[in-house]
């Protein structure tokens, strides 16, 4: 892999052979087969609940790290530093979620002398701060929802003078908030100040700052990001939008690229200034901005500094192996791709599996007894898991996701509902039949639904 076009300097601060893949599952298994592909050796680090998984055998190493606890191994630093040092890790992948995102993880994985196949501490740490995010994102022309990039004072009556400034409904938001919690919405003056009360004490108690923000609460917005990539020396593009609508509890189910309606100017315009961003902060890696998309306008919500569990459907639709990337700049190579080369063709979705109540959404982890995947042409499975796999109840319920790419999007919703015919998994409950539903749904098929279409349509099905 140390092939002579890396430049010497860059090779010589950045070259490494082997990665360790701080994850688990299905992801893990996506970046082991990217390694293998640039001829890198992989080490897997396990929790003792995955010690029988299948892509432990295709590592070049395997090392338990805990017992199944996500705080005692997958979140578990200290053994994870300790698993590169034994096995002269010469990068950490983080995949999504666990320590993906967490900036003191990239350091310290530097500063041991290993490579962090993502961003630096300091861009993880402005991005992770949404006030920061914000104000990072205005400064590079990014739009973004009206409301200050600062925080909010503690004199009840200037944030009252605020909210009346940006007009109700307004949303409430902890600086340090994620995962969808950490918020509130305000629909009049009345309730703003029990909001903020009640706000700041959760943001406090779970992101160890209260401090809050305030932004416009948009109605019926979609969920459109943009995906990019950079090297870390300044080069950058972005690779497409993805449309990520289709959610319950704000847990992306269904996803699909390109997002349909949106004039290819208007989405050229926001993907550069979201690479201005990247420029302006020295980004490095992929990454990921969300948006809210109302009447035509885009507003940014956040940045996750990470490869995302969609990834593929930019990956069909491009042709650009998002992951493979992702290791060539972490080996300091420049971007081997420009803006003019990305073409976006045709239309790609992805279903995510989840071991659960497709109703209910209850985790049904349990033993896999029988599968059968689906194939043919266009129908992508990124998944780890076998007949005879047991689901563990500690992690994440997603088992795999299934992807399709087709020349449209009648097409590819054709073929999604092909695939989903095909797909037998036995001896766990799973989401396959809300994704068959949502496959023969007219409004999905029209395209275009905003992101509390699917908590309606779920709660109307359950009223019946
Ligand atoms: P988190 O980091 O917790 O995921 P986000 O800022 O990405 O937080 O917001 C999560 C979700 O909350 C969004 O996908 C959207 O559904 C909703 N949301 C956030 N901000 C707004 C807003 N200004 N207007 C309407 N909905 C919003």
């Amino acid at each position: 892999m140390m092939d002579a076009s890396l430049p010497k300097a860059a090779a010589e601060q950045r070259a490494f052979d082997s990665v360790l893949i701080a994850n688990r599952g299905e992801i893990a298994l996506r970046v082991q087969r990217a390694c293998r592909e640039l001829g890198l050796k992989t080490i897997m680090v396990y929790s003792e609940a995955d010690k029988d998984a299948d892509y432990l055998k295709a590592a070049d190493t395997a090392i338990c790290i805990g017992p199944a606890s996500p705080g005692q191994s997958y979140l578990n630093v200290p053994a994870i530093l300790l698993a590169m040092n034994l096995t002269g890790a010469g990068a950490v992948h983080p995949g999504y979620g666990f320590l993906s995102e967490r900036a003191s993880f990239s350091q310290a994985v530097e500063e041991a002398g290993a490579v962090f196949i993502g961003p630096r501490a300091d861009a993880i740490r402005t991005m992770g701060d949404k006030i920061a995010a914000k104000r990072a994102m205005m400064e590079a022309g990014v739009p973004c929802v009206p409301g200050p990039d600062s925080a909010l004072p503690d004199d009840m009556a200037e944030v009252s003078k605020i909210a009346a400034e940006i007009g109700y409904p307004v949303i409430v938001k902890a600086a340090g908030g994620g995962g969808g919690r950490g918020m509130r919405v305000v629909h009049e003056a009345s309730a703003l100040q029990d909001a903020v009360l009640v706000t700041r004490e959760e943001a406090s108690r779970a992101f160890g700052t209260p401090e809050l923000y305030i932004e416009k609460f948009l109605e019926h917005p979609r969920h459109v990001e943009i995906q990019v990539l950079c090297a870390g020396q300044g080069g950058g593009v972005w690779v497409g939008l993805r449309d990520c609508s289709m959610q319950r509890r704000h847990q992306k189910v269904v996803e699909e690229g390109p997002a349909i309606g949106i004039p290819p100017d208007v989405a050229a315009f926001v993907g550069n200034r979201c690479v201005e961003a990247c420029r302006q902060i020295g980004y490095r890696g992929v990454g990921t901005f969300e948006f809210l998309y109302e009447n035509g306008e885009f507003y940014f919500i956040e940045m996750n500094t990470r490869l995302q569990v969609e990834h593929p459907v930019t990956e069909m639709t491009s042709g650009v192996d998002l992951v493979r990337q992702q290791l060539l700049v972490a080996l300091g190579h420049p971007l081997e791709i420009s803006q003019e080369d990305i073409v976006c063709e045709g239309h790609s979705i992805e279903c995510r599996i989840n071991a659960e109540d497709p109703y209910n959404f209850v985790p049904c982890p349990g033993l896999i007894t029988q599968l059968h995947l689906p194939g043919g042409p266009g129908v992508r499975v990124d998944t780890h898991v076998t007949a005879g796999y047991r689901v563990s109840a500690h992690y994440d319920s997603l088992i795999a996701k299934l992807i399709v790419h087709a020349p449209t999007r009648e097409q590819a919703i054709m073929r999604m509902q092909r695939a989903l015919g095909e797909i037998r998994i036995e001896g766990v409950s799973t989401n396959l039949p809300l994704h068959r539903e949502i496959l023969q749904d007219p409004a999905f098929s029209e395209g275009g639904t905003d992101i509390h279409y699917l908590e309606h349509w779920l709660a109307a099905r359950s009223s019946k």
